[in-house]
């Protein structure tokens, strides 16, 4: 399909309307409620002048763990069950405390049993919102990095997987065949989210900041996990053409207590990115914590850069000459035709643990079409 140029997109997530985070809670979500949230969800983006829209992820839990449904040999638990189960429970439970983690509120799949797809993962939601809207669709899947790191919980998971390969290469089937799946499905972006690489490469060997991954206190050094995360992607996305991929790192987007967040430029992990085989790497640039654009310099030309110009944790609604200016800035580094438009991450992520309003996020989405609109004139 093709695309004007600074195409206007999301990351994926929307806040979901009380009714909705209530149905989601007691398991499946009520279709009435479900239909309802997703026709608003697609007309705010409409409205607001977003080129490639998404149905916004209100069917999930959060952006990662509403596979457990989908997959067999996963096992949903809140991070407060998994305390019972991690290694070291004192240390798991002071990071919660810390980073101020709602334990009850957030969910994690585990695996506890060969891996299988069971069902599509996002089929529905792509199929929803082909049917709603003549616009290219977007659609978000966890990566598999984070899936191979999260889901693994030793005394739960090393029955089956006792190494990350070997869960590795059941998550990049599932996930490899999803994409095939998305595509003859008719999705023009899919893209993979990978949170988790940043605190392998800020936070050093020993860090446990992210609360996602109780396993990262097994990890190896950030080279080979890096390594791996390569890997990993590559094998999900390798040779699978006619659909557009993506890659998003962030660096927190649960609390709006920007000093919990982690903090780092991309330098670190731009020689990763580059041999990564997806098209477009989406990237936090509206917070000061990213650091400067003078990294993606070294990406191979044919990159193309989802920027993240607006941030979905504040109130405040970017003025549209700053985010033409943030854009300009951007290309004495990268041409014109590879560069994107979208918010820094989801305005929803945890579906009890909403980070801003409706309101907010399609206020913010029309201040990045206007600049878009400005750049192409
Ligand atoms: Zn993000």
């Amino acid at each position: 399909m093709s695309l004007p140029l600074f195409p206007v997109t999301v990351v994926g997530s929307f806040p979901r309307p009380e009714a909705l985070r209530r149905s989601l809670r007691r398991g499946v979500p009520d279709a009435d409620v479900l239909e309802q949230a997703r026709v608003e969800v697609l007309a705010l983006q409409e409205a607001a002048g977003v080129d490639i829209v998404s149905e916004g992820e209100q069917g999930r839990d959060s952006f990662f763990s509403f596979i457990a449904t989908k997959l067999g040999g996963v096992r949903l638990m809140s991070l407060a069950e998994m305390l019972d189960w991690v290694e070291d429970k004192a240390a798991f439970e002071r990071l919660l405390a810390a980073l101020d983690v709602p334990a009850f509120a957030i969910k994690n799949p585990v695996v506890e049993g060969k891996l299988s797809r069971k069902t599509t993962l996002a089929g529905d939601e792509l199929a929803w919102a082909k049917s709603h809207t003549g616009k290219p669709v977007k659609v978000a899947l966890p990566g598999p990095y984070l899936l191979s790191r999260s889901m693994w919980v030793k005394r739960l998971s090393a029955d089956t997987y006792p190494t990350k390969e070997s869960l590795g290469a059941d998550v990049v089937a599932v996930l490899r065949a999803e994409l095939i799946a998305l595509r003859d499905a008719g999705a023009d972006f899919v893209q993979f989210d990978e949170p988790v690489l940043s605190e392998v490469a800020f936070a050093g060997p020993h860090a446990t900041h992210s609360f996602m991954c109780a396993a990262l206190s097994e990890k190896a050094s950030p080279e080979s996990e890096l390594e791996f995360a390569v890997e990993l992607i590559n094998q999900v996305v390798e040779g699978v053409e006619g659909i557009r991929t993506g890659l998003h790192v962030c660096r927190g987007n649960w609390s709006r207590d920007e000093s919990v967040l982690l903090a780092g430029p991309y330098d670190a992990l731009v020689p990763y990115f580059a041999r990564m085989k997806v098209n477009q790497l989406v990237l936090e640039y509206a917070t000061e914590r990213a650091g400067s654009f003078a990294p993606l310099a070294a990406l191979p030309d044919d990159k193309e850069i989802g920027l993240g110009l607006v941030n979905p944790r504040t109130s405040e609604i970017e003025p549209v000459e700053q985010l033409v200016a943030r854009v300009q800035e951007l290309l004495s580094y990268r041409p014109a035709e590879s560069i994107f438009l979208n918010p820094d991450c989801g305005f929803g992520t945890f579906s009890d643990r909403p980070i801003n309003t409706l309101d907010v996020a399609q206020k913010k989405l029309e201040s990045l079409s206007l600049a878009a609109q400005t750049l192409r004139a």
